[in-house]
Formats: C-alpha cells, structure tokens, sequence
C-alpha cells in the first residue's frame, strides 16, 4: 500500500457520497456502466484530477492508472503540451459549428498515416464513428447484411447490440432491451478465428453482405489476439463477393503503431473507424475509406451524417497535438519497451500465482486473464469463480494504488508516462495481490 492510501485507507467518504448522490439523478449512478464497480462490488471512486501515470480521487488518494481512460490516453493524464494546446484553442472559442483548420491537419494525419485511407469524417465518438461507418457501407454496396464477430464491441448503436451465437452463424438477437428484432435483422454474428463459419456465411448470403466488421484486435471480451490468417480470410472473402470490410480501430488506432492493425497486418481493409487516441482525452470519433467509399456521404453523396459538435476546435487541438507527440517521438517503441518490461516483471508473478493467471499483450494494451489453459481467440466467458478471483484481485491493487479496470473482460493500458519503475510497482501489487485474491470470500 503507498504511503498516501495507507493514511486514508478505509475511509473514501467523499466518493462515496458522491454516488450516493449521483444514484439519485443519474441512472445507476454513472455515465457509463462500467464505471459502477458492480462486476467487482463496491463504490467507484470519484476521481478528481489526473497527471501523468496517476488518478487522484476525491479522497486524496493516488492510484497507478492501467485504465488510462479506456485506451483514450496514451501520452497519460494531462500531458502538458496537450493541455496548452486545448488551452489555446479554448481561448479562441469552444465550438462554431463552422470548419475549422485544426480538423484539417487532424485529417491529414489520419489519412497519411493509416493504410488504403484517402478521407475521414470526424464525429464525437467511437460509437457514432462505428454506425457512420455501416451506413456508409451499406449505401456504397447497396446492401443490407452486416457482419460481426462475437466477443466484439462496437459501440451501442442498435444493429450492432447483438448477441453472440456459439459455433456457427447465428442470427442477431438483440443483447438489449429496448432494441426491436427488427433492427438487428440484418446483423449476422460468426465466432471470431472460424473460417469455416466464415466461408459457409459467404456461401448462403454473401451476395447481401454489405460489410463485415471486426475489432482486428479484438479488446473488448478480454484481449483476443487473432492469426493473421484469419483477418486475411476475411479480407479475401469480402474482396471476392463485393463487400467492405471495415477495421474497427477505436482502440487498436494510433495505440500500437502509427498505421494500427491495418500496418502490423499489411491487411488493408476498405474502411476504418478510430476514436480514442484520436481525440487525445477529448470526445472524438472518425471514419474513413477511400475517397470513392466516402464520396457517398452528405454533402457529395446522398449518405446522410452530421453532427453540431462535429471537428470541434477544442477536441481538434487535442488530438492534433497528441498524433504530432506521438509521431515525434517514436512514442510507439517505448510503449512496446515498457510492455515488455511489464511482461518480464510479470512473468515470475505469474509463474507463482495459486490459480490461472496470465498476461496477453500487444504493445500497451494488455489484459490479465483468468481463463485456463491457453490464451482465448474467442469470447469464451469465465467461470464465477474466476470471476470472484478477478473482483478480489481488484480490490487487492486499489488497496495497494493500482487502479484496473473493474471488469475481468476489460483491457488494460500503459501510457507514455509510465517509467520502468512504475512497472516494478505494478508487479509488486500483483505479487501480493494474486496472494489475497486465491481465496476470494
Ligand atoms: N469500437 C470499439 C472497438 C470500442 O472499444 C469502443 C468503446 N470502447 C467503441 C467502438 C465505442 O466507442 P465510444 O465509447 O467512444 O462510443
């Protein structure tokens, strides 16, 4: 435990009277779900003020942050040349819901850095990004179908809420109230690292399918590393039968390499989606293809998608800023070097833990699974008692100032502004940690 929890440990009053009030006005208490610790018990914290590695919620307690805004900050909380920047844009004004030339340079960017992308529209998050997307596939094709992989997350816009079937092609079933059958009809769900159910999908209705859509590293049901070979299936079968195949890069974009999974693959796919890193901790999103993909969107084509917040100036500068950070400064080969670190401290951790624990990494994401055996390349779901493991060991590194993310299914990420001896003290939580979560009440 550091010095600073230990003098507040067991109080966090502040937080949780925070929530207490906030359960009365928001839904649950938060503005995502995740955020309410209820796969792990417990109050989330409230957080006051991020810099560098490190949170500090409302009780004065500081916490080394694998979470990093869910991917969001890769130059970690606060960097001070994005703060000036957004500083600067702020003065000049929050938003005119007119062009501005940040947008521009942030286009240029993402276009010169991401394989086979000639344009992008911004929008003010992944899940706008995602829906843009298929919209824009479906118009370009002229058809209906999409396809998605279980175990991938896409954002909550209705025809992707789908459940995942197991083995073969399922139907979509909606894996939300409140989304009718009827919109996810034309959503169809394949296991992840299945040709077969690839090929027999193609063989039935390929001449329907619009797109298909998959994380390319997919993050969101643990981390599941995929064979090169099956994303080159994908793009084969798409190129074959006329349909787009989109690479979903809200997290994977700008995290691991400058040109994302499209670049460490050299499997380009017709479009992409970003957001995340993009927005370097501001609320943006973008998609983007060729410009024959693209000319299908308002105001050239007949593809309608807007937004009032749309290339905002603020988020702009942000981003901007951050890629320019990034680009600079081989950012991307000290993230790998700190991952690999991480995995060399982890690694006699691990190799002592009483019960299935082990590390999959690509660069700075990472992800601490529970499952037995090999690591998964698909959603497969954990045992309750894995999952029990997995809220104790949660609790066991907030004691001690390392704040994951509360779910076992949620990846982790480092930021440029970790050191190695951050990764030292991370392993050390662990050590004691595993040892407090082996028998969970
Ligand atoms: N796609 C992927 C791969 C994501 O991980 C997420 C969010 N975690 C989204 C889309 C949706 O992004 P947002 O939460 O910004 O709407």
């Amino acid at each position: 435990m550091n010095d600073e929890n230990a003098r507040t440990a067991l109080t966090g009053v502040r937080s949780r009277e925070l929530y207490e009030r906030a359960c009365r006005v928001i839904p649950g208490g938060v503005s995502s779900p995740v955020r309410a610790f209820r796969a792990v018990g417990g109050t989330p914290l409230f957080i006051e003020r991020g810099a560098g590695q490190y949170l500090y919620d409302v009780d004065g307690r500081r916490y080394l942050d694998v979470v990093n805004s869910w991917g969001a900050l890769i130059l970690g909380h606060a960097h001070p040349l994005v703060i000036e920047a957004v500083t600067r844009a702020c003065h000049d004004g929050t938003t005119f819901g007119a062009p501005c030339p940040a947008e521009v340079g942030l286009a240029e960017r993402i276009t010169a850095s991401y394989p086979g992308l000639e344009q992008v529209r911004f929008v003010s998050s992944g899940t706008e990004a995602v829906m843009s997307a298929v919209r824009v596939a479906r118009a370009a094709t002229g058809r209906d179908l999409i396809v998605k992989f279980s175990g991938c997350y896409h954002g909550h816009a209705d025809h992707l809420l789908v459940a995942a079937g197991s083995g073969l092609a399922t139907f979509g079933r909606p894996s939300s109230a409140g989304v009718p059958a009827a919109f996810v009809a034309a959503t169809r769900v394949l296991p992840l690292d299945d040709e077969e159910a690839l090929q027999a999908l193609f063989a039935a209705d390929g001449e329907r399918i619009a797109a298909v859509i998959i994380e390319p590293t997919p993050a969101n049901h643990g981390l599941l590393l995929q064979r090169r070979a099956f994303l080159q299936a994908l793009a084969q079968a798409t190129a074959r039968q006329g349909a787009l195949l989109i690479f979903d890069e809200v997290i994977s974009g700008f995290r691991l390499a400058r040109g994302g999974i499209a670049e460490l693959t050299g499997i380009t796919p017709d479009m992409a989606t970003f957001g995340k890193v993009i927005g370097g901790g501001m609320p943006v999103g973008a998609f983007g293809g060729s410009r024959a993909v693209m000319a299908h969107l308002a105001p050239d084509g007949d593809t309608y998608q807007a937004g009032t917040l749309s290339g905002n100036p603020v988020a702009m500068a942000a981003g901007l800023t951050t890629l320019d950070l990034l680009m600079a400064g081989s950012v991307w080969q000290r993230l790998e070097t700190l991952g690999a670190a991480l995995e060399e401290a982890l690694a006699p951790v691990l190799a002592q833990a009483p019960f299935p624990l082990r590390l999959v990494r690509a660069g700075s994401l990472f992800w601490l699974s529970l499952h037995e055996g090999d690591a998964p390349r698909t959603a497969a779901t954990l045992a309750p008692k894995a999952l029990a493991r997995f809220a104790a060991l949660f609790h066991a590194m907030l004691a001690r100032g390392v704040y994951l993310p509360p779910s076992a299914y949620e990846a982790c990420f480092l930021s440029a502004s970790f050191g190695e001896e951050d990764i030292g003290y991370f392993a050390d939580a662990l050590k004691e940690s595993v040892l407090v979560a082996s028998n969970p009440p």
